[in-house]
């Protein structure tokens, strides 16, 4: 049995936690696509962890951490975030790593810096992880997978090639020093000693898991509109967000996912640029801000100050469909209580016209929120563990939600602990 656990939006929705709660019924916990460039911020017994790398199942002493081929593997801080978690008494988790992964090159994180530098304002908002540059090699065919670092002749051969097409980039392109081949085989030395006890035939494994019954959960990254084909193109990242994509990103059959959680935050937030139609401004957004997730809404990786947004039910719906939503995780509600209303954005204007319906990034930049306000709960709802237990207006703005969205809402998180959750039969007319 696969489950997945995706984000319908932007990102940083509370995918962390959802994957922590459910890593307890997995045997298996899959990371599938992405690199180190987004966060998980995980509060467990153990205290409070961003990981970039590490698929959340790595608190479990009876989970088996796998990063996938899907996953751009940087090396030196995977095996930094395995140390920073030992470090703090976490027993020593149980981590394979695709022989089909591809790695980050150093050369790639200098890439991206480069590249941010020479766009200047036009910049993506790039973590600069060297995420962009590390995909573009992938498909251009040009990228190291964890396998070739054992294949010392084909090594040697292959970093000669790539340095000497690197190199007419760096010295033409970015006027920035050259790479010296004899190093970065050093590196890639370092970095095959360094990964050669995770290594392992992923797809072989899980499909032997799936054999036994074993129960593996698909962890996404960042969120739908985050997609580089169903996203806010350009303003995207490099690797498909979608819970589909964790077929391809993992080695397992695609009819094998049967359940597919879909995380949404009660309200937005977004990092980098693009288009981000139910944005605040201002004081108000500052608030929601400082307020937001535990301890603000600000970059895990970063600490870049989040863009906020009031609920978008024109993104969130189309965000839960191309996921193929079975159910949808409602997050972070608990900190809205201080609101007297609450603005729901539940249309787009373009154009003079009303549209439900997601658009193509052209138009998205047009579009213009149409909002409809729900009044606010003005309390504390932590604590609550039943959904009847919850203020009328709070279960009315869940209500009102779902029925926007038309997904079921099945899970209510009201807290950033793994017991701060509440669970409730969808009311959602079919
Ligand atoms: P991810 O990338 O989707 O995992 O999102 P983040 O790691 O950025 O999670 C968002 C933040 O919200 C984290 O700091 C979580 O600890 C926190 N969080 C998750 N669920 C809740 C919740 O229900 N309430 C509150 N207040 N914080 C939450």
């Amino acid at each position: 049995m696969v489950k997945a656990v995706v984000g319908a939006n932007w990102g940083d929705e509370g995918k962390g936690k959802i994957t922590d709660m459910l890593a307890r019924e997995a045997d298996i916990v899959v990371r599938f696509q992405g690199g180190a460039n987004a966060g998980h911020t995980i509060v467990n017994n153990y205290g409070k962890f961003a990981l970039h790398t590490l698929p959340s199942g790595v608190f479990y002493n009876h989970t088996t951490s796998i990063i996938g081929n899907g996953v751009a593997l940087d090396i030196p801080t995977l095996i930094d975030e395995i140390k920073s978690i030992t470090d703090r008494n976490v027993p020593t988790p149980r981590i394979l790593v695709s022989d089909r992964a591809q790695i980050v090159m150093p050369y790639h994180v200098l890439f991206d810096q480069y590249e941010e530098e020479r766009l200047g304002g036009k910049s993506f908002g790039s973590t600069k992880s060297g995420i962009a540059p590390f995909y573009s090699d992938k498909y251009a065919k040009i990228g190291f997978q964890v396998s070739e670092l054992f294949e010392e002749e084909l090594l040697r051969e292959k970093v000669a090639r790539v340095v000497e097409q690197k190199n007419v980039m760096l010295e033409h392109l970015y006027h920035k020093p050259a790479i010296d081949s004899a190093q970065l085989l050093e590196t890639l030395h370092a970095y095959r000693d360094m990964i050669a006890p995770y290594v392992c035939d992923v797809s072989v494994y899980l499909d032997e898991a799936l054999r036994a019954g074993k129960n593996i959960l698909l962890e996404g990254q960042l969120g739908t509109l985050k997609d580089p084909d169903h996203g806010i193109y350009p303003m995207v990242t490099s690797s498909s967000t979608l819970a589909a994509y964790g077929a391809i990103g993992a080695g397992i059959p695609p009819y094998e996912i049967q359940e597919i959680y879909t995380v949404c935050k009660a309200y937005s937030s977004a990092v980098g640029a693009g288009a981000f139609v139910s944005e605040i401004f201002g004081d108000e957004a500052q608030e929601l801000r400082r307020r937001g997730g535990d301890g603000g809404e600000y970059g895990a990786k970063t600490g870049r100050p989040r863009r906020m947004g009031w609920f978008d039910c024109v993104a969130s719906r189309y965000g839960c469909r191309l996921q193929g939503t079975t159910k949808v995780c409602f997050t972070v509600l608990d900190v809205l209580g201080y609101l007297d209303e609450i603005p729901v954005c539940t249309g787009y204007e373009i154009d003079g016209e009303v549209t439900t319906q997601f658009p193509v990034t052209a138009k998205l930049e047009k579009a213009k929120p149409v909002l409809t306000t729900l009044p606010g709960w003005k309390s504390d709802i932590r604590g609550i563990r039943n959904y009847e237990d919850l203020p009328e207006n709070c279960r009315r703005y869940v209500e009102f939600i779902e029925e926007q969205i038309g997904y079921p809402i099945t899970l209510v998180s009201n807290g950033p602990a793994r017991d701060d959750v509440i669970y409730r039969k969808s009311t959602l007319k079919k």
